[in-house]
This record gives structure tokens, C-alpha cells and sequence, in this order.
């Protein structure tokens, strides 16, 4: 039993998502743009101050086009739209929540009808291979509306048996008004992530897309607008965070706020519901995840899935496998072939298929991990191969690999966010699970074994929200997501992402004796 467990650790297929199955349509390199304005009311809006700002394509550094800056005026007119829209007896508070599910799979339908287009232009407006926002942003944030689509009639209260001649049950009910912020690594898959559980459950949403990429939000706006939600149900402002995202963290009739981003802004946001209306907060944040690679393990095949376990989306992803801790016995092995592997990695133009990198998300991103780069040089980590600038326009940087990282160097306790990989040395599982610990995060980890109980040992002792084991980044809608410590609070997807989004209101009726 155990030797066939264990055969089948060491044979996890490998995942699909890293190579460019034939049968992709071919992108729009300059996709047209529909949508640029605010979405409240199923209408669009020019700010309330008439001000845009530009968005950029980060290959080229170049302006796409203008977006409107929604700030506090507009905020308050979404949220007006929003609260009347979940007004006692509206139509959507009226709707049936199979009907609620239906159309959620309509949009579902119609994000499947634009895939090769929303994958293009996310490709434009964030610079991620549009191979990969294709296969697997598409994929994931059609599953995901799919998957909260199936719920939206199956999230349900119970009759509880409380002492005494009552009748009691509770009721799941939509939260209200949920400002939700998002930021530009996936701009469709957490707008999807979002979205789907709010929907399902009957909230109104004003959702602040992220300033450096709004395009493709702004498309699903229209797509919600044409799947036959009723006017105010979704409002989307493009805008900043100070301006747009603060008016949305403090106002008094929001009554929570999902928020995934840094986390200094996940302070601030805690922050302004504390100072505001006490509305709820849910907030996915940062990490600095632990790799850990066992002596044991399928070498080649642990260096394959940590190279994409941070590589993948540019190293734009808040559960990256930024801390690889290798056991010494394999360690000069592992570094070698990672080495080999981060050189392998073709980086530009990323509507070109061969490309597996594209450019950061824009100029301040980019320069901030070039920083962490000359911070890991000057604290003595050993560059093994990158650390430079890949293109001579754009905000391409090379695939780098550290390697003698130590724990105390910034770069193996910040979050770089850019294709930066830190490896470090252990010796034996406790170290390595209380180094793994001794962090401000609790995002991620991964365990590469083929030891079930070692596997076992060490993710019971992570405090981390998610362990995989023997891969990376298996993230589907059905399984929960978030943070321990400073990675967040509350959990996203899966059954338990629908808690954040529901009330549970206990209703007690007293059953009289037939004869009083
Ligand atoms: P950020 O946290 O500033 O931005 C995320 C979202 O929050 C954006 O929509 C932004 O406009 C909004 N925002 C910013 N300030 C706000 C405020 N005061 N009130 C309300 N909303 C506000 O992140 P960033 O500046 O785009 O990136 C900085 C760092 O954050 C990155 O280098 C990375 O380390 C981290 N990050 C993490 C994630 C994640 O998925 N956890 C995503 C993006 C960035
Ligand atoms: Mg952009």
C-alpha cells in the first residue's frame, strides 16, 4: 500500500500549464479597446473629475491608452448603485439563486467566447506570454465563475436543535455592498476569484481594478452587463489605490472589503475599517514561500517545477517559491541544474509562443527588483547567473539565480516579486522547518519528497495556508487559498471562500403546544 503511494509520489505528472499546446488561436498583437470609462449601473461613466491616466504596455513602455481615474465622487456613486441594487426587494435580491448561478455560467460562457481576445489583451496591458494567459489565467478564471456558479443554490443554512419547543435555522445571506481591490499580477483570475464567491451568494460588488492594468476588467464589465445581471449588481472603477482604493477601504456604507495586494497596504485597508464602519475585512497578501527540497527527492524533477514554482508570471505571484531550501547532500546538484535551467529560460516579446518570461509589469516594478538584485550582491549571495537588464526597451530582466543565500539577507526576507530565485542550504528536517517558520509570512510552501511521512511531518510543522507536496502552484478554484500571519485573513475559493461573503443570520421560532 505505502510502496504504491509512494511510487505514485515520485511519478506526479508533469502540469501542462508551462508549454504551448498546439490548439491555441493565434493572438491579437494590438487588440482593439472597447472599454475604458467607469462601469457603474451597467453604463459607462467618465470620471466625476473628466481625469485619466495612462495605461502602458510594459514590452514596450509605451502608452495603450487613457483610462478614467475614478477616486472618492465616483466611489460614492457605485456604491449608491450597489446599495440600491440590494435594496429588500430589488430583482436581484428577488432572484432565485438557481438563476443567480445561471448567470454566472452565461458569463462563464461568454469569458470562453472572448478567450483568445481577453488572453491578448492581458497580455498587452500586463506583459504576461499570452500562451500562458490563455491556457492558464483563462482556464482558471472560467473554472472558477464555473465552479461559484454551482454553489449559488447549494450554500445553505441548517435546522438546529436547540433546547426548548423551537423551531430554529439559520440562514446563509448575502454580506451587502463588498468593495473588492485587486492588483495587476492576475488581473482576470482574481477578478474572477472575487467575483465568483460575491455573486453566488447575492452581494452587490464595486470592485477598484489595479492602475498598471485595467483593460481586461473593464471587458468583463461589459460581459457581465451582456450575461443579464441587473444594472448596479457590478460597478468596476479603474483608479488609484490612495484615492479610489482608500474611498472604498473607509466608506461607511461598504460593508466588506477583499483586498489582494501588498501587505503595508493590507494594514492600511484593516485600518480604515477600523476607523470607518467596522465592515469585514478579507485581505490575500504578501509571502517569501519555503521550497523545500528533501535529499530523497526526484532531483530533475524538483528542479523543474522550483524553477516554475518562482519564474512563473515573471515572478509576479504572492505564493512564489522565493526561499528554495535544498538538503546538502543534493545541493551542489540542484544549484547546477537550476542554474542550467534559469539560463534555458527564453525571455521577450511574450505574444511570441517560445517565450516563457515577458517583461515585468511596468518601470517601478522593475526597477525594485533590480534593487534587490544589487542588495543581494553587496550582501554577499553568490549571483550565479542574470541579474541584468534583458531588453533594451521594455521591463524585461534576466532569469537570476542566488545561491549561499543566508537567512538574515534581505533578499531571502522580502518579498522581490521579479524573477529572482534564493537558494539555501540545510542539514536536517527540524532546521529546515524552523527556518521555513521564521518569517513575517504564511502563503505558501512546498515539500519535495519521496517520503510520505516525511512529507507529512514537515507540512504539519509549516504555518503556511497551503503546502503542496511534489509540486507547485496547483491552485484550482475548489481548494481554499490564503495566508497565515502577515499573509493575510480569511481564505479565497472553495467552499470556505463563501464564508467571507455571508451573513449567517439564526432565526428561533417558538412552537406553541396545540392547546395554549
Ligand atoms: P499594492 O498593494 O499597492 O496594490 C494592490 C492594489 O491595492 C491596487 O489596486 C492598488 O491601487 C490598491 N491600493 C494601493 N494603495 C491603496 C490604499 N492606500 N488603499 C486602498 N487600496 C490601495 O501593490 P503594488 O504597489 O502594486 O505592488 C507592490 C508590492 O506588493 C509588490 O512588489 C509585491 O511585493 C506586492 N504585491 C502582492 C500581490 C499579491 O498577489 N499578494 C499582488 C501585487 C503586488
Ligand atoms: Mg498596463
Amino acid at each position: 500500500m505505502l510502496r504504491s503511494v509512494l511510487c505514485r509520489l515520485s511519478r506526479i505528472p508533469r502540469v501542462r500549464r508551462y508549454s504551448a499546446p498546439a490548439a491555441i488561436p493565434a493572438p491579437s498583437t494590438q487588440p482593439d479597446i472597447y472599454f475604458n470609462k467607469i462601469f457603474i449601473n451597467n453604463e459607462w461613466h467618465d470620471a466625476d473629475s473628466k481625469k485619466t491616466f495612462p495605461t502602458i504596455n510594459p514590452s514596450t513602455g509605451e502608452i495603450i491608452c487613457q483610462v478614467a481615474e475614478g477616486d472618492k465622487a465616483d466611489v460614492d456613486k457605485a456604491v449608491k448603485a450597489a446599495k440600491d441594487a440590494f435594496k429588500f426587494g430589488s430583482p436581484w435580491r428577488l432572484m432565485d439563486a438557481s438563476e443567480r448561478g445561471f448567470l454566472l455560467n452565461r458569463l462563464a460562457d461568454l469569458l470562453e467566447r472572448d478567450r483568445a481576445y481577453l488572453a491578448s489583451l492581458e497580455t498587452l496591458d500586463n506583459g504576461k506570454p499570452y500562451h500562458i494567459a490563455y491556457m492558464v489565467d483563462l482556464d482558471l478564471v472560467i473554472k472558477c465563475i464555473r465552479y461559484y456558479a454551482g454553489w449559488a443554490d447549494k450554500y445553505h443554512g441548517k435546522t438546529i436543535p436547540i433546547d426548548g419547543n423551537y423551531f430554529c435555522y439559520t440562514r446563509h445571506e448575502p454580506v451587502g455592498v463588498c468593495g473588492q481591490i485587486i492588483p495587476w499580477n492576475f488581473p482576470l483570475a482574481l477578478q474572477a476569484w472575487k467575483l465568483g464567491p460575491a455573486l453566488a451568494t447575492g452581494n452587490v460588488v464595486v470592485m477598484k481594478v489595479a492602475e498598471q492594468t485595467p483593460l481586461t476588467a473593464l471587458y468583463t464589465a461589459n460581459l457581465i452587463k451582456e450575461a443579464g445581471f441587473p444594472p448596479g449588481v457590478v460597478n468596476i472603477l479603474p483608479g488609484f489605490g490612495p484615492t479610489a482604493g482608500a474611498a472604498i477601504a473607509s466608506h461607511m456604507d461598504v460593508d466588506k472589503v477583499a483586498f489582494t495586494g501588498s501587505t503595508e497596504v493590507g494594514h492600511l485597508i484593516q485600518q480604515a475599517a477600523g476607523k470607518s464602519n467596522l465592515k469585514k475585512v478579507t485581505l490575500e497578501l504578501g509571502g517569501k514561500s519555503p521550497n523545500i527540497i528533501l535529499s530523497d527527492a526526484d532531483v530533475n524533477y524538483a528542479v523543474e517545477e522550483s524553477h516554475s514554482g518562482l519564474f512563473f508570471n515573471q515572478g509576479q505571484c504572492c505564493c512564489a517559491a522565493s526561499r528554495t531550501y535544498v538538503q546538502e547532500s543534493v545541493y551542489n546538484e540542484f544549484v547546477e541544474k537550476s542554474v542550467e535551467r534559469a539560463k534555458r529560460r527564453t525571455v521577450g516579446n511574450p505574444f511570441d509562443s517560445k517565450n516563457e518570461q515577458g517583461p515585468q509589469v511596468d518601470e517601478e516594478q522593475f526597477n525594485k527588483i533590480l534593487g534587490y538584485i544589487s542588495s543581494g550582491k553587496k550582501e554577499g549571495a553568490k549571483l550565479l547567473c542574470g541579474g541584468g537588464v534583458a531588453a533594451d526597451r521594455g521591463y524585461f530582466i534576466q532569469p537570476t539565480v542566488f545561491g549561499d543565500v543566508k537567512d538574515d539577507m534581505i533578499i531571502a526576507r522580502e518579498e522581490i516579486f521579479g524573477p529572482v530565485m534564493q537558494i539555501l542550504k540545510f542539514k536536517t528536517m527540524e532546521e529546515v522547518i524552523e527556518r521555513a517558520n521564521d518569517t513575517q509570512y504564511g502563503l505558501a510552501a512546498a515539500i519535495f519528497t519521496n517520503d510520505l511521512n516525511k512529507a507529512h511531518y514537515i507540512s504539519h510543522g509549516l504555518r503556511a495556508g497551503t503546502v503542496w507536496v511534489n509540486c507547485y502552484n496547483a491552485i484550482q478554484a475548489q481548494a481554499p487559498f490564503g495566508g497565515y500571519k502577515a499573509s493575510g485573513i480569511g481564505r479565497e475559493l472553495g467552499e470556505e471562500g463563501l464564508e467571507a461573503y455571508t451573513e449567517v443570520k439564526t432565526v428561533t421560532t417558538k412552537v406553541f403546544q396545540k392547546n395554549s
